[in-house]
């Protein structure tokens, strides 16, 4: 453990979706309800879609970071039928959502003095069974969901309990690049994403991540140089 004591070890923390997976939740269970739902009523998943992200915002804007992420809240709101729960059944189209590099990045950063961690802005029950189909739970120290700590990227308070951290890498601007700056540590954006939602009012004119991800060979070099 190079003399340092195991509960000091920093963390580097990742976002989910669109970071270390293309979002299974929507792709494999959400999208296919909302479908389903869309045919019964006679309209296309977009519209219906739109509705969910109206509430969303609406809540947002509220101050309800948390309950605008709880898609089947939302769906009860709207009068919608229940979303029923994840079940994985195999892990196959799971894996298949998993970018080329991502296991082997982890894999290294396991040999480095961290810890590691996903912080998503979605619920525990919504991302934990794709995890756990994964084989994730033994590569991760710690899932963070807002429904568990009451609070949702970028408030810094969800970091809390992955501190002190050196790094956080995510494909979201006002979410993973804003909550890092936020809770003092470094950021990493993946992929082309310039978004700026400006749903939060507090949200800087000019965010810039510390390091563009392009390729994820990069990132436990950048770990490494860190430590
Ligand atoms: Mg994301």
């Amino acid at each position: 453990m190079n003399g340092h004591d195991l509960g000091s070890r920093p963390w580097v923390t990742f976002d989910m979706d669109n970071t270390l997976i293309q979002s299974p939740y929507w792709r494999l269970h959400f999208r296919p309800w909302l479908e389903a739902e869309a045919q019964r009523l006679g309209t296309d998943y977009r519209s219906l879609w739109r509705h969910f992200h109206q509430r969303s915002e609406e809540l947002w804007r509220r101050g309800r970071w948390v309950d605008s992420f709880d898609w089947p809240a939302i769906a009860e709101h709207l009068g919608l039928s229940r979303v029923p729960e994840v079940r994985v059944s195999s892990p196959k189209p799971v894996r298949a959502l998993v970018p080329t590099g991502v296991e082997a990045m982890l894999w290294s950063l396991r040999q480095l003095n961290v810890r590691l961690a996903i912080v998503t802005n979605g619920f525990w029950a919504f991302q934990y069974p794709y995890l756990k189909a994964l084989g994730w739970p033994y590569l991760l120290d710690a899932v963070i969901t807002p429904d568990r700590i009451g609070a949702a990227k970028p408030n810094p308070a969800i970091m809390v309990p992955v501190s002190p951290g050196l790094i956080h890498v995510g494909d979201r601007l006002s979410h993973d690049v804003l909550a890092a700056r936020r809770s003092g540590r470094k950021s990493a954006l993946v992929g082309p994403s310039s978004e700026h939602d400006h749903i939060d009012p507090l949200m800087p004119a000019n965010l810039e991540p510390d390091w563009i991800i392009n390729d994820w060979r990069h990132l436990p070099q950048i770990v490494a140089s860190m430590l």
